[in-house]
């Protein structure tokens, strides 16, 4: 069975979830239902990265133990992703043993390797990213993130040789054997890879009390951003043999922001090329919500809040609606109102009222709708061509698109019953009537596969309607999506597929 393994970034428990992290993870989860929807074996992995200097003071300041404040804000976002219907497989923390157990190995590995000595490190660091900057990253001395002026640090630690691995990099980079996505980040990359010269990296913090002590030095705690890597490893139950791993190994998909940028398409590789690791398939950077040109966070004051979209919209309507608003490489724009147009027009007025309107029209006969002799060409080939654009759109990671495919088929059935006013062929022509609700169900039953990944319990209630509920389950996506053999009992239900806001 083809396996895939997918990852987002572990969540930072400095914040609660917002509409910014779900993002991320609704994209994965997305990516993970299509993925076990054509019949693949899945592994999604999420979780939160629980060390460091900013969780200890914040930790501090509320006068609670670390270990505690990560108990919580963790217990926070297994309780968002659930209400979200994140199916992940494993959820990390990075406060797990076995996650120390595996940071532990991989930075011996990188010892006996003499890959690490040890160094002074002075320089600028911005708290709120936990990394140090260089004078020409700042944007007007301030970190450009977080808008804050990073503070002036020095300090003994470890260095990884991180300045060994540029050259390879930059060759697996431009022979296409690393994939970064979209092009515009790859060649960002490139160029900052061709300009600058890579300084190593330190990998350890003296003062930091909140981490994983080294294995041969307990007065330092493994730099944070490092620790977080390695979850990607950890969360495979990786025990330190770079020849076993798992047989999800490597990543075929793994997502992250453009603010962690250097880490996943810098640090991560090189880590890897150093233990003779193999590299992701696939790394993907997607863009951000931003309200008013800003990116959204919690530190920021106007970050929204998944759970409170979730009951305006529904739980379903939010994560189609999140990933149709723009492309998911790109930057968009988003708000409430925004969200509640595009519901009424894609949702409410769309698929809710094509669904609830073909129903009601194959109730006004009490036969079952057999395939009928004749057969619309037209909309067997356009169900074709959509699956074909939908499943490349998801190969792809373009969510925007994959829905577009989708409402074109909406379009296109609403169209096909005006033209054909089955209401009126129910009086004239008892037959042709039963042929056009047969195409009209039948183009619902597909519907019903298409949003599966998008909105798995929108898609239980069409076939629900359809009274194929058992029936479509047991189907793989290749039977699933092959026209006509279903006889049809549809059964008009009480629930309203996306009521009225
Ligand atoms: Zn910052």
């Amino acid at each position: 069975m083809n396996k895939f393994y997918i990852t987002t970034p572990i969540y930072y428990v400095n914040s609660y979830p917002h509409l910014g992290s779900a993002y991320t993870t609704v994209a994965a989860d997305v990516l993970a239902r299509f993925h076990r929807m054509r019949g693949e074996e899945v592994f999604f992995l999420t979780g939160t990265d629980e060390h460091g200097s900013k969780v200890a003071e914040a930790a501090a300041q509320k006068k609670t133990e670390p270990q505690k404040l990560c108990d919580q804000v963790t217990a926070k976002y297994e309780e968002v992703w659930d209400t979200l219907k994140i199916s992940y497989n494993y959820f990390i923390r990075t406060t797990d043993s076995q996650h120390a157990q595996t940071v532990r190995y991989f930075l011996n590995s990188l010892k006996e390797k003499g890959l690490i000595y040890k160094g002074q490190y002075q320089g600028l660091y911005c708290l709120g990213c936990e990394r140090y900057y260089t004078e020409k990253e700042l944007v007007d001395g301030q970190c450009p993130f977080h808008k804050k002026k990073p503070i002036s640090f020095s300090e003994e630690c470890y260095f990884f040789k991180l300045s060994a691995f540029q050259e390879k990099l930059l060759k697996l980079i431009r022979s296409q054997k690393l994939i970064i996505e979209p092009q515009e980040r790859r060649n960002e990359l490139l160029s900052f890879l061709e300009r600058n010269q890579l300084e190593d990296l330190a990998v350890s913090r003296a003062n930091v009390k909140w981490g994983i002590p080294l294995p041969w030095d307990s007065q330092q705690t493994a730099y944070v951003w490092i620790d977080a890597l390695l979850n990607y490893l950890s969360g495979l139950g990786w025990q330190g043999d770079s020849q076993k791993i798992s047989d999800f190994w490597p990543p075929d998909v793994q997502l992250l922001g453009k603010d962690i940028l250097r880490f996943h398409l810098v640090i991560w590789p090189a880590l890897l090329l150093a233990l003779d690791i193999p590299l992701p398939r696939r790394l993907y950077v997607h863009g951000f919500f931003t309200i008013n040109g800003q990116k959204m966070g919690k530190s920021l004051g106007n970050a929204l809040d998944p759970e409170k979209m979730a009951e305006v919209f529904g739980v379903d309507a939010l994560r189609w609606l999140m990933l149709s608003s723009f492309p998911f490489g790109q930057d968009g724009d988003i708000s409430q109102s925004k969200f509640y147009d595009q519901y009424q027009a894609q949702l409410a007025n769309g698929l809710g009222n094509l669904f609830r309107r073909v129903l009601t029209l194959a109730a006004k006969s009490d036969q079952d709708f057999t395939p009928p002799q004749k057969e619309e060409k037209k909309i067997i080939k356009i169900l074709q061509q959509t699956w074909k654009i939908y499943e490349k759109s998801l190969d792809d990671l373009k969510f925007e698109a994959a829905i577009e495919s989708v409402r074109k088929v909406i379009a296109e059935a609403d169209r096909y019953v005006d033209q054909n006013k089955p209401w009126e062929l129910l009086k004239k022509d008892f037959s042709r009537y039963q042929e056009v609700i047969y195409h009209l169900l039948e183009i619902l039953r597909h519907l019903g596969w298409l949003i599966r990944p998008f909105m798995p319990d929108k898609s239980d209630l069409i076939f629900k309607g359809l009274n194929l509920e058992l029936a479509e389950k047991k189907k793989s996506l290749i039977q699933g999506k092959k026209w006509g053999g279903t006889i049809f009992s549809p059964t008009p239900l009480e629930e309203i597929l996306f009521p009225r806001l």
